[in-house]
């Protein structure tokens, strides 16, 4: 095990890293850019609603379990929440037509073959010819693998990837979508349930992993922005934040656990993702009426998923590079016309909030995919993590957590 690990960028790749380092009794100090940490998955007050909020409304899955364990070291495990069951409610905005998605708990998948379980309109064999992404090679697209037509593709397989890959169908990653099904679809219901942090994303990953470092010794300095390394043949020699240097002895370790973009900058002949997907959220100051199921996918319209939280109602649209250009209030109208729809809630917007992100995560597409990079550098103590680097996910908390703890293990085996 190193002396002393740096981790740089306390995001919930640098944050999972050092909480697995440091409960290992690993010497750990944070180095993170901003003045706050979670990076992409964050909660702030927002002075529009006079409210906490997230930057973006984040849904896991019950098998998402790298997150789970992270949560459990923090003490922070109940801060998820869901039903106990796998369902999910969906309404299509072009018909009317209301149901709700029902899967079984066991592997094997017998809701397909229920009416009252599966998407109105879909054949069990529909379900199965979906299989075929759970084979595919990583050099195609999901809509050059399986039928990107007909009710399934609608109502379920293209809000189900839009989410999860937050890149359309059409020019998504195949072998992406096939290990999203293959850990939960396939999996059974029991790896399908839907959670949330009902609380706020800060203080269900990031306050308590917060207290969980300062009380054991571990140095979160904000505002310290990495600016390069010096590097030797086959090490690195120090940190260069600027107004000081860091020296990184022999037997120190560094993971970096920043944005492509950035590592990019400082580690030379790295390749990374380099495109990006856009993704909107927006908020309203409305308490929820009473029976509205805590997560809704919606149909044909411009919103894909409503979030009710006790204190607001809150909207998720992927892929929405085509949104990044809408004047702020027609995009709030708009989405405000067709929650108050789905709710049954009047016309009159409430108070509302637009929160853009425009590189919210790297574009999952084939290409994209393969410039992801392993942990594991030409450097022996330079160890890469973060949902853009080679997990086998999409860019999902799962994914950054994972890539946390995989950067912690090979520095503790080093
Ligand atoms: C709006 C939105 C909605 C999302 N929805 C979901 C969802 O529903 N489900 C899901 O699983 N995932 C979702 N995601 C993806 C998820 O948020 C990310 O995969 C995850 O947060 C990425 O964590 P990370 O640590 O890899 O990167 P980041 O969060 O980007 O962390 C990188 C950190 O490095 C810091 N940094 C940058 N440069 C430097 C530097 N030079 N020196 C020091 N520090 C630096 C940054 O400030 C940041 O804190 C969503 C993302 C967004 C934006």
């Amino acid at each position: 095990m190193p002396r002393t690990v740096h981790v740089v960028g306390a995001g919930l790749a640098g944050l999972s890293a050092a909480v697995r380092l440091a409960a290992r009794g690993a010497r750990v100090v944070v180095h993170e850019a901003a003045g706050q940490a979670g990076g992409r998955c964050r909660s702030y007050h927002d002075p529009a609603l006079d409210m906490v909020i997230d930057n973006g409304n984040h849904l896991l899955l019950s098998a998402n379990h790298a997150t789970r364990s992270y949560l459990e070291t923090i003490g922070a495990e109940g801060g998820l929440v869901g039903p106990a069951q796998a369902e999910f409610a969906f309404v299509d905005l072009a018909t009317g037509a209301r149901w709700t998605l029902r899967i079984n708990a066991g592997r094997l998948p017998w809701w397909i073959f229920d009416g009252r379980r599966r998407v109105p309109g879909t054949r069990a064999s529909d379900y199965l010819a979906f299989a075929r992404l759970l084979f595919a090679s990583g050099g195609v697209t999901i809509c050059e693998t399986v039928a990107c037509a007909g009710p399934l593709y609608e109502r379920l397989a293209r809000p189900l990837w839009l989410a999860a890959l937050n890149t359309d169908p059409k020019e998504g990653s195949a072998r992406l979508a096939g290990a999203v099904i293959r850990e939960t679809l396939a999996a059974g219901g029991e790896a399908c349930r839907p959670l949330i942090a009902r609380d706020g994303l800060g203080s269900t990953f990031i306050e308590p992993a917060l207290r969980f470092l300062g009380a054991r010794g571990v140095k979160v300095a904000f505002g310290h922005r990495l600016r390069a390394m010096d590097f030797s043949e086959h090490e690195v020699e120090a940190l260069d934040f600027g107004e000081d240097k860091l020296a990184v002895g022999a037997d120190d370790g560094v993971i970096l656990a920043v944005p492509p973009v950035v590592a990019a900058d400082i580690v030379r002949g790295l390749t990374t993702p380099s495109q990006f997907r856009a993704i909107v959220n927006a908020h309203f100051r409305r308490v929820p009426p009473a029976g509205l199921p805590p997560i809704i996918g919606i149909v044909n319209g411009t919103v894909e998923w409503l979030f009710s939280f006790p204190d607001r109602l809150s909207v998720t649209i992927s892929a929405a590079d085509r949104l990044l250009e809408v004047p702020r209030e027609t995009l709030a109208q708009t989405i405000w016309e067709e929650v108050a729809g789905v709710a049954g809630l009047p016309k009159t917007m409430p108070p509302w909030q637009i929160v853009r992100e425009r590189r919210a995560t790297f574009a999952a597409t084939p290409g994209e995919d393969a410039k992801r990079p392993a942990a594991h550098t030409r450097w022996r103590n330079l160890f890469l993590a973060g949902d853009w680097t080679q997990t086998g996910l999409p860019a999902t908390i799962e994914g950054a957590v994972r890539s946390g703890h995989r950067a912690a293990e090979l520095i503790i085996r080093s």
